[in-house]
């Protein structure tokens, strides 16, 4: 900027520093803070299945190594905590670039039917050891074209049909829904009948790291990150995101996009 002489206008520059300069303080020391909450979060949710994984090696090195069988099954347990950590470290990257902005939507025009049709594909085996119907109704046989990041919706799917088979009950159903809504928009309904979460829980699970059940004793996976991510990919769409759900018998999550042509 060119130096000016001229007294009031001079001081009203350097205000306008001072105050540019607070504002960059300001943002700096949110970004800290975030990170250093971040950081103890990540290392809480690495530790157990570290501390797994240690466990069977040292265990197989102290002598188990030298029985065949029990090699082999510490082995595959080390396995699962190592295939563990790596799912948690990609949650990890992915909800940090999102919660940082970092990370960009690409639109692009494609069917949802299909979509829902190559999640339930994926997710079938899982579905299948506890005997949970994936349902999806025949009537949405044409295709039903979103303009949205298909990458990103695949993720959000997976996320909330991979839940509804978690915390599913044994021989439960899992139903995903389309309908129409006002100008231009579909909104998609992914349905269980199971466990239920009770209301005082139900406005933090979208929260990072929020797990209702947090003993850790039960066997179902995970890191609590899956919904928070949800959520993010759905906001950065400019979409909405929902949730009912009645304790022990089963939960509701929708979410809107846009129609395309
Ligand atoms: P994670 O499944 O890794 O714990 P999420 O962020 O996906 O993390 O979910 C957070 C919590 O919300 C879960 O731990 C669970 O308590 C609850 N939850 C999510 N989806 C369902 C569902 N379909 N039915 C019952 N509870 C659910």
């Amino acid at each position: 900027q060119p130096i000016t002489t001229d007294m009031a206008t001079l001081t009203q520059q350097v205000k306008k520093f001072a105050t540019d300069k607070k504002m960059e303080i300001e943002s700096l020391k949110v970004k800290e803070e975030y990170r250093r909450e971040f950081m103890g979060n990540v290392s809480h949710e690495l530790k157990t299945p570290l501390f797994t994984v240690q466990g069977y090696l040292s265990t197989l090195l102290d002598g188990a190594m030298d029985d065949k069988k029990v090699r082999k099954k510490y082995l595959e347990r080390a396995e699962k905590g190592v295939e563990r950590l790596v799912y948690i470290v990609e949650d990890l990257d992915m909800i940090s670039k999102l919660e940082m902005g970092d990370v960009g939507i690409h639109n692009t025009k494609f069917d949802i039917v299909e979509l829902i049709q190559n999640v339930f594909d994926m997710l079938e085996m899982s579905a299948d050891h506890k005997n949970i119907i994936l349902m999806f109704d025949r009537k949405y046989s044409k295709a039903i074209y979103v303009n949205a990041d298909k990458e990103k919706i695949q993720q959000v799917l997976t996320n909330l049909v991979m839940n509804s088979i978690k915390y599913g009950k044994e021989n439960g159903t899992t139903e995903v829904t389309i309908e129409d809504l006002v100008k231009n928009k579909i909104i998609v309904r992914i349905r269980d009948n199971g466990e239920g979460i009770e209301q005082q829980n139900l406005s933090r699970i979208f929260e990072r790291f929020y797990r209702v059940d947090k003993s850790g004793a039960r066997s179902v996976g995970g890191s609590g990150l899956g919904l928070s991510i949800v959520k993010h990919i759905i906001e950065a769409h400019g979409e909405k995101i929902y949730v009912e759900s009645e304790f022990k018998k089963g939960s509701e999550f929708s979410f809107t996009l846009e129609k395309d042509k």
